[in-house]
């Protein structure tokens, strides 16, 4: 799929592939001696984005955006734009763990001390086949970047997945890939790590189909209530104000 078909919302591209589509994106990446960065906005991401120009413009150089959040599907139907279904980064972790061979070295990065150990049991728990090189719970402070990399380039994985929670996952990934020279793809994952460590609890299928995961969240994490609003609200009103002002 080339890059001239991804689906623009704020200015940021996404890319409409499926799950499967995805895998096999990142399956290719893989396979090339060379970095790429993975990100999966959310709506909230997209306002931040909005806000923060470096995140905005590192968005628009990454190798894949998957569409993470219902919001995002809406939001592309409403500007007469097509994202086939949410590519969520917990689901897209879980799918590549099953299809990695052991070639494929894996590095968890972020979460909380103690959560990326239980995390990387639980997969290769499932994938008897995944190699996951190492863990470290780390920060995205600047001071730190150094010890984190010093770490990450002793285990040489092709595959880094990044819990540090947006934008500062996907700003260390922008800063340090090319400090990481044995990986292949960088991802920033949000809070995949808590759910595969099961520290958090995924919304029920039902409320996830019918686009409401935002309203579990609320309900379990009230703390979360500015970036839901951010979603909810501020989302869908900036992109009725950008279509307007694109046809204006
Ligand atoms: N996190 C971290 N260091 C930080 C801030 C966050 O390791 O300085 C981790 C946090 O523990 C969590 C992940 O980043 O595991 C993402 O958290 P968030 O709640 O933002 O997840 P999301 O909403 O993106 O799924």
């Amino acid at each position: 799929m080339s890059a001239l078909s991804r689906v623009t919302l704020l200015g940021v591209p996404l890319d409409p592939v499926t799950r499967e589509e995805a895998l096999i994106r990142l399956l290719s990446f893989l396979e090339e001696p060379f970095p790429h960065h993975v990100a999966t906005p959310n709506s909230e991401m997209l306002v931040e984005a909005s806000r923060n120009p470096a995140f905005h413009s590192l968005l628009g150089k990454t190798a894949l955006n998957l569409p993470d959040s219902a919001g995002l599907l809406l939001a592309a139907r409403v500007t007469h734009q097509h994202l086939p279904q949410r590519v969520t980064g917990i689901d897209t972790v879980q799918a590549l763990c099953a299809s990695l061979a052991s070639d494929h070295p894996v590095f968890l990065l972020g979460a909380r001390p103690g959560v990326a150990p239980i995390a990387a049991a639980a997969l290769m728990a499932k994938n008897p086949q995944l190699r996951i090189v190492g863990t470290f719970s780390g920060s995205p402070r600047s001071e730190d970047a150094q010890a984190i990399i010093d770490h990450i380039n002793a285990a040489a994985p092709h595959l880094l997945l990044i819990a540090f929670g947006a934008p500062a996952q996907d700003l260390w990934i922008a800063d340090h890939l090319n400090d990481l020279p044995s990986v292949r793809v960088a991802m920033g994952v949000g809070g995949t790590f808590d759910f595969l460590a099961g520290e958090r609890k995924r919304a029920p299928a039902l409320l996830q189909k019918l686009g409401l995961e935002w309203l579990w969240r609320l309900v379990l994490e009230p703390r979360r209530w500015k970036r839901i609003w951010n979603a909810v609200v501020v989302f869908p009103l900036l992109v009725v104000r950008h279509r307007q002002n694109r046809s204006s």
